[in-house]
């Protein structure tokens, strides 16, 4: 059935507010993350598995396996910090601000398994890791986990943190992705980075309302390369299942101030 056009006064705020940021930011629609929601406690009911209390518009969940709230965090992170560049220039380097990447081999797990420790002591670790290499370091990082299947269709979890940050040095860089270090046998490099352009696009893809799916194929000769895929219904409910008994903020994590 193809809807027919509305124009802007017959159209409500959130078709307004979907209009704008999905195809400008690849945020999902509020309708998709509802949906999405919808389906996971029907799953669960059945299954007989406990996913905290349902979302609801009048009392919202926090919830960090709850689409909905995710998608409030990722809007919220891009409202706040919109503003970023003016900030940063007063406070860090003039080359402006870069995007991090970083997937640390401690973020690997079993699926249906958080980091040893939590997530706070994941955030601990990495932020000690990355401040002995450099101590004036300043930046905003997300957590995120991907569901990754290896070459030898090996599956497990990947917890890692994508980011944005300043005010670092060239060798204080290295020795980052020297701390890291290259994984024998994995596909993806531990560390990336690269020079952000549009503060607001890197901000809703640090905190995506979405996780993914990573794939190992061999590529032609010693290369290997991965490619992302979209859950089943089946992996977003192992993943709600084990996020339910976290908060969405537990999500963020600073290292200084940026
Ligand atoms: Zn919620």
């Amino acid at each position: 059935m193809i809807k027919k056009k509305k124009s802007l006064d017959q159209m409500t705020d959130k078709e307004l507010e979907d209009l704008v940021l999905t195809p400008a930011f690849k945020v999902p629609t509020s309708s998709e993350v509802e949906r999405l929601a919808a389906r996971l406690h029907k799953k669960a009911r059945a299954k007989d598995i406990e996913l905290g209390k349902r979302c609801t518009h009048v009392k919202r969940c926090g919830l960090l396996s709850c689409p909905v709230c995710r998608r409030s965090q990722q809007l919220m992170m891009m409202a706040e910090h919109a503003d970023l560049p003016k900030k940063a220039g007063h406070s860090t380097t003039k080359k402006g601000l870069r995007s991090i990447t970083i997937i640390p081999q401690y973020g690997e797990t079993h699926v249906g398994e958080l980091p040893e420790g939590g997530l706070r002591k994941f955030k601990r670790r990495i932020r000690r890791d990355v401040l002995k290499c450099a101590p004036g370091f300043q930046g905003l990082l997300c957590v995120d986990v991907s569901w990754n299947i290896g070459m030898t269709r090996r599956e497990c979890w990947q917890w890692h943190v994508h980011g944005i940050f300043g005010n670092i040095t060239q060798r204080e860089y290295k020795a980052i992705k020297s701390q890291f270090g290259q994984i024998a046998g994995r596909a993806d490099r531990p560390v990336l980075q690269r020079k952000v352009y549009d503060v607001t696009g890197q901000l809703a893809y640090m905190f995506k309302s979405n996780f993914f799916g990573r794939k190992n194929y061999q590529k032609t000769g010693e290369r290997r390369n991965t490619s992302k895929f979209i859950l089943s219904i089946q992996q977003e409910l192992k993943l709600a299942e084990v996020l339910c008994r976290l908060k969405v903020s537990q999500r963020r994590l600073d290292i200084g101030t940026l």
